[in-house]
């Protein structure tokens, strides 16, 4: 059974594939000769990954997934969230991100946030949601200089290193994407 992942990264369809049984053969979008950005333009990360899953069930009638991520911060309203990628503009980049929410923060002693991903996965004919949660706090300043994004100023509830700090092994113990993708394979691999 073929299931696409709406993404361009090969890196992430391999992490899953090994998650899989092998009932199941994942394949990315370059593989079902997709070249193209899908949309995300939904107010929401729910939203944005059924906006890409959609997208590929209407285009090819496959069952698919996709995923969407942000990074909630509880004094600020759960901002950026959806707006992650390009909280401090369009060029997307993270080191212009990360001073935002350090200088948005500057006076707030709350502290708290959580990274979630949504996967919304497309199956035999219906639309399936999975969650994935850490929570944890933004630091005052960088530390770390591995992983992507936010990683340098996030640091998960229980642990004394931010996640820039951790190699992607303990990273996949405790992230957000690892823990929603756990829930989408257990479902998965009861269904084929
Ligand atoms: P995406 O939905 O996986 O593309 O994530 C959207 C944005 O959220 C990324 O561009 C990053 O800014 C941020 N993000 C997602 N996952 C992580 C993570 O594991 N660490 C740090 N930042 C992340």
């Amino acid at each position: 059974m073929k299931l696409v992942f709406a993404t361009h990264n090969h890196n992430k369809a391999h992490e899953i594939q090994a998650l899989l049984n092998d009932q199941i053969e994942l394949i990315t979008l370059d593989e079902i000769q997709c070249f193209e950005e899908i949309p995300e333009t939904a107010a929401t990360l729910e939203g944005n990954a059924k906006m890409k899953a959609a997208y590929v069930v209407e285009q090819f009638n496959m069952n698919c997934f996709a995923d969407d991520t942000g990074l909630e911060i509880e004094a600020l309203n759960n901002e950026p969230g959806v707006y992650s990628a390009r909280y401090a503009g369009e060029d997307r980049d993270p080191e212009k991100n990360m001073a935002l929410v350090l200088e948005k923060l500057r006076d707030k002693s709350n502290r708290k946030a959580r990274f979630r991903t949504v996967i919304s996965l497309y199956w035999e004919g219906e639309f399936h949601e999975f969650e994935g949660i850490v929570e944890g706090e933004i630091t005052t300043e960088k530390s770390g200089a591995k992983g992507f994004g936010y990683d340098p100023i996030f640091k998960p509830e229980n642990s004394e290193k931010t996640f820039a700090e951790m190699d992607l092994t303990e990273k996949n113990t405790m992230s957000h994407r690892a823990r929603a993708f756990e829930k989408m394979v257990a479902f998965l691999n009861a269904e084929a």
